[in-house]
């Protein structure tokens, strides 16, 4: 079916269904296709799309980047760290203010750019800022064994990796938030399967569709999550059948596991979910500098005037936000969801400010 098919399913389906529906796209990636392409334009007037806390760099905690920047600080430091965690603010500075005060930051593109710069720099302690989803964990992990295997005793991680089925029954389970369905993940479904999502309709019976990211790929999979709620099923669908199993992939959820252990995460502007992120197991300690070096920061100080958390939750626009587009933009963020191209708010501003 093309587009035209896609979009006039989507419509047949919304008709049937008398009342207002609210579908969340998980991921930040699907939030800024579904803007570029103008799908929310095209939507009938009984859908909304809201987008979720699917953006890595937005959820990370201020208290993390208080202690990166803290890190950074300290002599005989090399921080690797993905190009977006740069201007993620913290309580009160930036990496790239820490950058401009001395600090030596390099950007890499991958955590085994990092293993590299430790090879290349034995003198000096290298510390890879291990975040993200279960999409980027497994080469996190997998840059921890390799370390391991080239007897690096200079290269650590700081660990802050989150997992989204928790952060889903969380929005779920919370009385303030309401979803009627959810464009699943195409990314972190590839590692994990989407059989992981089979809660939706286990215990909370609703559906969510496995989506690509290219337009078409989009729209298909909205009218097969509006099918099935018209339908009044509740299923998991995998519309993204070129690239994801059932079951995910099976080795990158044994490097996973070999290296990581559940544990609590804390989740910016939401708090503290049980079971949500990923830490090194004990037998992997000697990489973790949380465990080697701890370091002590103040408590973090939240900006009151940020709503970044309501924005993860889908509980407001980023147009809500009394700073939105007045003091906070992305040359000038605020909150992190301004920072990455992903960001739910750099996507609004970029693309549907007026
Ligand atoms: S507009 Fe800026 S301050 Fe407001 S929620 Fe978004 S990132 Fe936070």
């Amino acid at each position: 079916m093309n587009v035209e098919g896609h979009i006039k399913e989507i419509k047949k389906a919304a008709a049937g269904i008398d009342r207002p529906l609210r579908l969340m796209e998980v991921c930040g990636t699907h939030t800024v296709s579904i803007f570029r392409a103008g799908i929310r334009q095209i939507l009938p007037s009984n859908v909304a799309l809201v987008s979720g806390p699917g953006c890595p760099v937005c959820v990370t905690d201020d208290a993390y980047i208080d202690k990166a920047i803290a890190y950074a600080l300290e002599p005989n430091t090399i921080i690797a760290t993905f190009g977006d965690m740069l201007k993620v603010p913290g309580s009160c500075s930036s990496l790239s203010l820490a950058q401009a005060e001395g600090a030596d930051i390099r950007i890499v593109y991958s955590p085994l750019d990092a293993v590299d710069i430790a090879r290349d720099n034995p003198e000096r302690r290298v510390i890879f800022l291990a975040v993200g989803f279960e999409t980027t964990a497994p080469t996190a992990a997998a840059a921890i064994l390799t370390a391991r295997s080239m007897g690096l005793k200079n290269f650590f991680a700081l660990s802050a990796h989150k997992l989204v089925p928790p952060i889903m029954r969380a929005l779920l389970d919370s009385d303030d938030i309401k979803v009627d369905g959810f464009l699943l993940p195409g990314h972190v479904a590839v590692v994990i399967g989407a059989e992981a999502f089979g809660f939706l309709p286990r215990d909370y019976r609703i559906s969510g569709v496995v989506a690509g990211f290219e337009p078409e790929e989009i729209l298909r999979a909205l009218a097969r999550l509006l099918r099935s709620i018209e339908e009044l099923r509740a299923e998991v669908f995998n519309e993204y059948e070129s690239v994801v199993r059932e079951e995910g992939n099976r080795a990158a959820q044994s490097i996973l596991d070999q290296v990581y252990e559940i544990c609590d995460a804390d989740w910016r502007g939401i708090g503290r979910i049980a079971r949500s992120g990923l830490r090194m197991r004990e037998e992997f300690a000697e990489f973790d500098v949380e465990r080697v070096a701890p370091i002590e920061v103040e408590p973090s100080k939240k900006n009151a005037a940020c709503r970044c958390g309501e924005v993860l939750r889908g509980a407001i626009e980023p147009r809500e936000c009394p700073l939105f587009a007045r003091v906070c933009e992305p040359l000038h963020p605020i909150g992190p969801c301004m920072v990455s191209v992903e960001g739910v708010c750099a996507a609004w501003y970029r693309y549907n400010r007026g």
